[in-house]
């Protein structure tokens, strides 16, 4: 059997070459006569593993001298708590919540103080950004916290919150290097890997260098404090290694491909492909108001569950895998990652014609 086009929000697609790259490599990386899962972390080989991914990923997303890259475990979820007792000094934050990775980041700040709901999207079911140019910020915040593409919903922040002065914290997980980025808008930008670079487990943050201090909340593990991993290279202890050398291969390959604007430039023509179609069609609908739309992830309906049903069924027969929508919202969602060729939103809207002219 052959590879099959893998519309999954996560775990997700990934290059083909880099997997290919990784098979030959598993059992002797360059010489070593080991696969890198079975290297010691301190080994040189493995210390130009994690140097190498560091500095694409500096490179890459042209990230200031003044931020640490920190490869962390936990995933993105880890850093829901991580956030508030590193950042919280006056116990308070504001959280915009524009669906369940923002209201869950929100809740969990709320064991460690006082998280203040400052916007929302929960009325029209996070099928939209609220208005975020004016927002009644507490003055004593430390920090405003966004999920910047909301990967169950398939919205996504065309531009930044006005923050009034306050930090900014960001969960990029399902966008992560999908476009260009201004690093200095933001006080941490992190996410997990396993939607656009890697496999999970790996959570990589990106933190402005005076945010890393020893004044964390009382009780703070030492693993859970940025300045423990910050101050020994990401390997106080023994890093996710394999994960982190995949998530280099992935970095490389998006250098291959021309960088992050010509991932935007792909990533907007892929999706176009899929929201023109969605736009004309008599049987399916998005579901994100249009301004909105995210590039990687792409919900929509028939409106009918058991045609929705029909639709996930028969797409899998063909060879596309995965559409079938989050269990809390139903219907279909496609994500598109940078890995996503082409020709596989293409093929996806050519099936999704055909499905709708036999069931009209
Ligand atoms: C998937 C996802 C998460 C959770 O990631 P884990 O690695 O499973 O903890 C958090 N935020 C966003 C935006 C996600 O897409």
């Amino acid at each position: 059997m052959g590879r099959v086009y893998n519309f999954s929000a996560g775990p997700a697609v990934l290059p083909e070459e880099v997997l290919k790259e990784a098979a030959d490599e598993m059992l002797d990386y360059k010489g070593t006569g080991m696969s890198v899962m079975e290297m010691s972390h301190r080994s040189k080989a493995y210390q130009a593993i994690i140097d190498e991914a560091e500095a694409d990923l500096r490179d890459l997303m042209n990230i200031p001298d003044n931020y640490k890259v920190l490869f962390l475990q936990g995933g993105a979820s880890q850093q829901f708590a991580m956030i508030p007792m590193n950042l919280l000094k006056n116990k308070k934050a504001a959280y915009i919540v524009t669906g369940q990775w923002a209201k869950k980041a929100y809740q969990e700040a709320k064991i460690y103080g006082e998280a203040v709901e400052v916007a929302s999207s929960a009325d029209k079911t996070f099928s939209y950004i609220p208005d975020c140019s004016d927002l009644d910020i507490p003055e004593d915040a430390d920090y405003v916290y966004i999920c910047e593409n909301n990967t169950i919903y398939g919205t996504k922040y065309k531009t930044l919150p006005n923050t009034k002065g306050k930090i900014l914290v960001s969960d990029v997980s399902s966008c992560f290097l999908s476009e260009p980025v201004d690093v200095t808008k933001y006080g941490v930008i992190y996410g997990g890997v396993q939607k656009n670079i890697g496999p999970a487990g790996v959570v990589i943050v990106i933190i402005r260098e005076d945010l890393i201090t020893e004044d964390t909340l009382p009780g703070t593990p030492t693993m859970l404090k940025y300045k423990t991993h910050a101050d020994n290279g990401s390997m106080y202890n023994t890093p996710p290694c394999y994960g982190i050398y995949i998530c280099g291969k992935v970095f490389k390959w998006i250098k291959k491909q021309g960088g992050l604007a010509a991932m935007k430039e792909r990533n907007e023509k892929k999706a176009k492909i899929l929201y023109d179609f969605l736009d004309q069609s008599e049987l399916f609908k998005g579901t994100v108001r249009k301004e909105d739309r995210s590039l990687m992830n792409v919900p929509f309906v028939t409106g009918n569950e058991e045609l929705d049903a029909k639709f996930v069924k028969e797409a899998k027969e063909a060879g596309f895998e995965n559409l079938k929508g989050h269990r809390t919202v139903g219907g279909m969602r496609a994500s598109i990652y940078n890995a996503m060729p082409i020709e596989g939103v293409e093929k996806l809207v050519e099936f999704m014609k055909e499905f709708e002219k036999n069931n009209k």
